[in-house]
Order: C-alpha cells, then structure tokens, then sequence
C-alpha cells in the first residue's frame, strides 16, 4: 500500500468527509465500501482512486476510545473517536440535570478519557444544590473551572486546559457550548451558522467538525455529541464508571457485587457512613437499573 496516507477526519457528514493530512491540508473524501463508519476524530489511511479521482477513506485505524451515544432503540451508536477530554458545561440556568452529568462523567471514565466541568454563566448567581453539588465532584478529584462566554471571562484558563488535546464540550442545551466554542475558535461562527440540506431539502443539523484550537490542540464540535446521552452499554460494568464506586467496591463480599442489596457491600457501607455522596449513589442506583434493564433486553431469547 505505498499510493496510501494517514490522516484524520476533521469533519463528518454522513458519507461526506473531510480528512487533513500530515501537512496539515485538507481533503474531500468518502469511505470506500459500506461497512467503513466514520466519525470526527477517527485516524484514518487513504488512498487516490485514479477512475473517480476520488479520495476514499479505505481503512479506520484502531481507536483509542470513543464516545457513543445511545440511539432510539437503546442501541450504542458511534459519535466521536480519539478524545482526550470531556468537557462537561453547566450553567445556572437551564436548571442543571445531576443525574446527567454524572452519566457523561460515567462514560468519561469507562473510556479512559479525562473529564474536565465547566461552570459557565457566572454572572447569574448559582443555587445551594448546585454549589454542593460541585463541590462533590470536586472531591472526587474532578476540575471545576468556573466562566462566562458572555463576558469573555475564564476564556484563557479554558485554552489552558485544552491546549494539546483533542476535547469535546457536552451538556444541556442552553448552557453556553456553542457561546463557549465561538469564544475560543472564532472562525466557528461561520460554521454553526451553516445548514445542511438533507435528500428532500430539509434543513437538518451541521456536520461534526475539528477545530483547531489557536492556543493549540484540537476542539470537536458535533451536533451529535452535544446533548446527547451516553450509551449506557459502553460503561465500565463493575463501577459504571463512578469512581468512588470502583475505589470502594474492592472491600465488597462478592466479586461481582452490583452495591445494590448484596449483602456485605463495602459501597453501600460507605454511603451510611458519608464516605460516599447519596445523592451520587441515587445516579448510580439509576444507572445500574438501565444498565440491567438494557443487559436483559439484549439477551437473546
Ligand atoms: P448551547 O445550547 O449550550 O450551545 O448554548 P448557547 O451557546 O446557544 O447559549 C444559550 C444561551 O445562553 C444564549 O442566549 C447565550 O447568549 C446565553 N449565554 C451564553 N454564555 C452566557 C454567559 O456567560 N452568561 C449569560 N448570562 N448567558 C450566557
Ligand atoms: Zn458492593
């Protein structure tokens, strides 16, 4: 394969990609064959065709990790590859949903991929729950980083933290993601403004995008990762992915306690004694039933 080269693909729209080389240029290409499924992210090796003078996506390289979300039959579905960050952004307002950072905070760690919490909005007074709230993710050793878009403040401390990786902003709609993104990659303005015209002349979503960040490193922009939620099938499934749960649960009776009713559950111990947050423990209660639920649903027979 000596007519082949490596390169990342830096925007995805359905079969429509683009990939940027080695050199830093950018090509149009496709995925050559239909079992090739590629996201923004993916490494990938491609080749010239010389009939179509195409570029064809022929083979995905192994990935790192990846972020899957879940679809509308409960399924995994494949949203972003390659990451080193989650970015999870709150604000005061939209109403902050707990449970649903914690779910993004699960799938961070069942992917090895380091989570960072933004607090954007900082001009509007946050709530006592939501000030607690932050202070136990703090604890459990999870970045908090507080901004505001608007007033372009804590823009610089977030570059810093991006700098040399390829991150991803998630979290409710209405928090500031796209505000946060145009502060720090400005030609993004342009991108989120256009639309995509799907087979019947429908506007749909805009496509996944790479930005590249000016202070360095890589910002992935993507309507599927946005708000989406993560597939409940791709957690770690001792922990789900709650860090105090995998630290705790090696004092557990049973190797494969669920901490739910086993008896002798080093977890369930640390939450009477306060060593584990309750209301934590209810996002994990909540999680292990849909990951049950799901387990089931998906068995055979
Ligand atoms: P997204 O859905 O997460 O992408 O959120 P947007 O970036 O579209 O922002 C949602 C709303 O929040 C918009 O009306 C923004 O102007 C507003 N917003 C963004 N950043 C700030 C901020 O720092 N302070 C305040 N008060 N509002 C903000
Ligand atoms: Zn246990």
């Amino acid at each position: 394969m000596t007519d082949t080269f490596e390169a990342r693909v830096v925007a995805a729209y359905g079969r429509h990609l683009q990939v940027r080389d080695a050199a830093g240029l950018r090509h149009a290409a496709r995925p050559f064959g239909r079992k090739l499924n590629l996201v923004c992210g993916d490494q990938v090796r491609c080749q010239h065709d010389a009939r179509s003078g195409e570029l064809h996506v022929v083979e995905v390289l192994p990935r790192r990790n990846a972020l899957q979300r879940s679809n509308a039959r409960g399924g995994a579905e494949l949203v972003v590859a390659n990451i080193d960050l989650l970015v999870i952004v709150l604000a005061a307002r939209p109403e902050p949903d707990p449970f649903m950072t914690d779910r993004y905070l699960a799938a961070a760690a069942s992917g090895g991929i380091a989570a960072l919490l933004v607090l954007n909005k900082t001009d509007l007074p946050p709530s006592p729950e939501l000030l607690a709230q932050l202070l136990v993710w703090q604890g459990l050793d999870y970045p908090v980083l507080r901004c505001a878009a608007r007033a372009q403040l804590g823009i610089a401390e977030l570059m810093v933290q991006l700098s040399n990786r390829t991150a991803v902003f998630v979290g409710q709609s209405g928090v500031g993601k796209s505000s946060l993104l145009t502060r720090l990659v400005p030609e993004a303005i342009v991108a989120t403004g256009e639309l995509v015209r799907d087979g019947e002349g429908r506007h749909t979503t805009t496509a996944s995008q790479l930005y590249e960040l000016p202070g360095g490193g890589q910002l992935i922009d993507s309507p599927g990762v946005r708000d989406f939620a993560p597939a409940i099938s791709t957690l770690e499934p001792r922990s789900l992915g709650f860090v105090e749960v995998d630290r705790h649960g090696v004092g557990c009776r049973f190797q494969d306690c669920r901490h739910m009713h086993e008896p002798q559950c080093a977890v369930s111990a640390a939450v009477r004694s306060g060593a584990i947050d309750t209301r934590r423990y209810e996002s994990y209660r909540r999680l292990r039933r849909l990951f049950t639920d799901l387990t089931r649903a998906q068995r055979p027979g």
